[in-house]
């Protein structure tokens, strides 16, 4: 809300700026200009109250959820700052969006069958000495229990959802176009949530955030009690 409210400040001050200027070309361009600033801070302050709103637990507007996701987008730099000042890491900042875009899921109501939902791993979730190659096809995991790779797949098996590991967001998305799924799981860190979720939208996506005992990007974990309460909230068994 600061960063909207910093942004909306800059914006009236470069309006009134350039205001005898857009006079001289024009005698309404300087309320034509300020009637579409206003439709737009209109439009995401409303989007950032519906944020507010998932946050509280509140009945959101599904017709500014896209804009939520867009605000935040532009926003996100800006909080960073702001935070930096107040001593908030921009992980957290990123953990924050995360958590307000699985209640906006939650709250959706969204569920699908067990064959139309993606769930994606990063590449980092898989033992490092593990020998098999298992980013292109993950049935070559021999699930010995060494990772969670092996737990997911186990889970796959006995849900019957699609699970891929992927390397990176291009693969990712390259895997969303394939499987046309219907919404997606992520496994993820907070920076690779935050952006994941944004380039599938409107595909609905709730993230999961992996454990790092080691470090960033290495030997990672993932909550497996966690990952199934999170099935067991979106998975439809009565559409199986
Ligand atoms: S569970 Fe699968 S991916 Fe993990 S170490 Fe074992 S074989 Fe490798």
């Amino acid at each position: 809300m600061a960063a909207e409210l910093l942004v909306a400040l800059m914006l009236y001050g470069l309006w009134r700026i350039c205001y005898p200027g857009l006079e001289n070309i024009f005698a309404y361009l300087p309320a034509l200009c300020g009637g579409l600033l206003l439709v737009g801070a209109t439009v995401s302050f409303g989007a950032v109250f519906n944020l507010i709103l998932a946050v509280k637990g509140l009945p959101t507007l599904k017709l500014l959820h896209r804009y939520s996701f867009a605000i935040i987008k532009i926003l996100f730099p800006i909080s960073v700052r702001i935070g930096k000042i107040f001593g908030i890491k921009r992980r957290q900042i990123e953990g924050s969006f995360v958590a307000v875009s699985n209640l906006i899921f939650m709250k959706s109501g969204i569920k699908v069958p067990a064959k139309k939902l993606l769930v994606l791993s990063p590449h980092c979730l898989q033992l490092s000495s593990c020998p098999h190659k298992i980013t292109r096809d993950p049935n070559n995991c021999k699930r010995c229990g060494g990772c969670n790779v092996g737990d997911l797949m186990k889970l796959a098996d006995e849900l019957g959802f699609t699970f891929f590991v992927a390397t990176g967001g291009t693969l990712a998305r390259q895997v969303v176009v394939k499987n046309r799924p219907q919404a997606v799981l992520a496994i993820a860190c907070e920076r690779d949530l935050m952006s994941g979720i944004q380039d599938v939208y409107p595909l609905p996506a709730v993230g999961v955030l992996n454990i790092r005992p080691n470090g960033p990007c290495y030997n990672t974990r993932v909550d497996m009690d966690e990952v199934r309460r999170v099935l067991d909230l979106i998975v439809d068994r009565k559409e199986e």
